[in-house]
């Protein structure tokens, strides 16, 4: 493939002396897609411009965060205002407060919140604190869910592992693999057999709030409802992790669209991406009397010396406080007319496929007309292949997509009509692409 970036290509020879496969995370790499990943070297409202000085509609969005676009000035006005006080100060600040409040104000399930730097952390300190809470071991994950790169959690995960065809990591030991159960997803029945067969020794069952991780995957009607009252049912607790989903496809994230008007709530939330507005901050949250099993009052350790850092509390509260009802019924728009002129787009090539969605979160799968994707298994089984082609074509266009069909789009408010238009001018040939391939 001729390339017409090439100061990405040499930028890319360099990295590749000095980090593995060149990246500092693996999806990054355009290991499936193929080619030399671009290096951007800024981005503003929804375009990335790459050391090349092209300039791309952006639709990965920092993989969430960018839920108001690149440098948002309300968002850059209270991170130069932090950056100007002091980057870290190793004692707690106003700020932590103020963002733990936006947080438990929009999501009545949070009582009690805290912060962490990534969302593996978030994921890595709630399976620890059900352990500590519970006093059981094992932990229930659903195949093609991603929670991060905990060991006990990189069975049959999502995102980078399925880009890569990995069941697995190297390195988790057996003892950390043996206690983690691996499940189909949208089977409520294998997830009762499981109960019935180790209930009392299930710690926590942990699901993302819709996958977005194996691309899209909508949870079946009553599916989430399911999983708190199993859990509740046999003494577990149920981690809902939107690291992805919170704040991104509404304002109290996806429990607000789903599990809070059908009455059931999580034990335990874990939050990232759009809570630090591209900073890096995430969280967990949840029952009062879990989180307060986390030191110093409870016997569940947890620390960071980085944690609640005031630069990204200030770029997560402009980012909360700015991301209104308003912002998430522009993005649900934006997004639907996306996904239906994509659908269009495909079907005027004959490119067989199903649009995959949860709530303003969707993704593509290729050869899945039939029943469209539920668990991981339907989506290994899609038409890959076709994915390359057309994610080069869109490139070639302008428009940065992600570089795996197994991750979602993002959309943000910073994408008006001019954006739209170039996203919707490339879709032909790129879906013409897909169906050459
Ligand atoms: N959980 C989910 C649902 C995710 O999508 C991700 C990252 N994509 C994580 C956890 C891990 O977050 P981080 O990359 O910040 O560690």
């Amino acid at each position: 493939m001729t390339s017409h970036t090439p100061v990405s290509d040499q930028l890319f020879d360099r990295a590749r002396t000095l980090m593995p496969g060149g990246v500092n995370s693996p999806v990054r790499a355009f290991g499936s897609v193929g080619g030399t990943p671009k290096f951007m070297v800024s981005a503003q409202g929804p375009y990335l411009t790459d050391a090349d000085g092209r300039q791309y509609v952006d639709l990965v969005c920092s993989w969430g965060p960018a839920l108001l676009g690149h440098a948002h000035p309300a968002v850059l006005e209270a991170v130069h205002a932090a950056v100007d006080r002091g980057l870290s100060f190793g004692a707690s600040t106003p700020d932590e407060a103020n963002l733990a409040a936006i947080v438990k104000e929009r999501v009545s399930a949070v009582e009690r919140i805290r912060m962490v730097s990534t969302g593996t952390e978030a994921t890595m300190t709630a399976v620890r604190l059900a352990r500590g809470f519970t006093g059981r071991n094992l932990i229930v994950k659903f195949a093609g869910c991603y929670h991060g790169h905990l060991d006990g959690l990189l069975a049959s995960a999502g995102s980078g592992l399925a880009t890569m065809a990995l069941p697995g990591s190297a390195g988790v030991t057996e003892a950390a693999a043996a206690e983690t159960l691996v499940l189909p997803y949208n089977d409520l029945d294998a997830l009762e057999a499981a109960f019935a067969a180790h209930g009392d020794k299930i710690a926590a069952v942990i699901t993302e709030a819709a996958p977005a991780n194996m691309g899209v995957v909508t949870p079946n009607e009553g599916f989430n409802a399911g999983l708190s009252r199993i859990t509740r049912e046999h003494g577990a607790l149920l981690i809902l992790d939107e690291v992805l989903t919170g704040f991104r496809t509404g304002y109290a994230g996806y429990w607000g669209l789903s599990g809070r008007q059908e009455g059931w709530v999580p034990d335990l939330l874990t939050f990232g991406k759009v809570i630090g507005g591209g900073m890096p901050t995430a969280a967990l949250g949840g029952r009062a009397d879990v989180m307060d099993y986390l030191a110093p009052l409870g016997p569940v350790y947890q620390a960071g010396t980085l944690s609640g850092n005031p630069v990204a509390m200030a770029a997560g509260v402009a980012t909360l406080t700015h991301a209104t009802p308003e912002v998430y019924s522009y993005v649900d728009t934006r997004s639907t007319e996306l996904s239906t002129a994509l659908s269009a787009a495909l079907d005027a090539a004959g490119v067989d496929h199903s649009i995959q969605r949860a709530g303003n979160l969707f993704s593509v799968a290729f050869g899945t007309s039939a029943n469209g994707v539920h668990n991981y298994a339907d989506a290994q089984a899609q038409e890959v292949f076709r994915y390359a082609p057309f994610f080069h074509s869109m490139l070639e266009s302008g428009v940065y997509l992600p570089p795996s069909v197994f991750e979602a789009w993002f959309l943000s408010s910073a994408h008006d009509d001019a954006a739209m238009n170039r996203i919707l001018d490339a879709l032909p040939a790129a879906a013409k692409a897909a169906a050459e391939a």
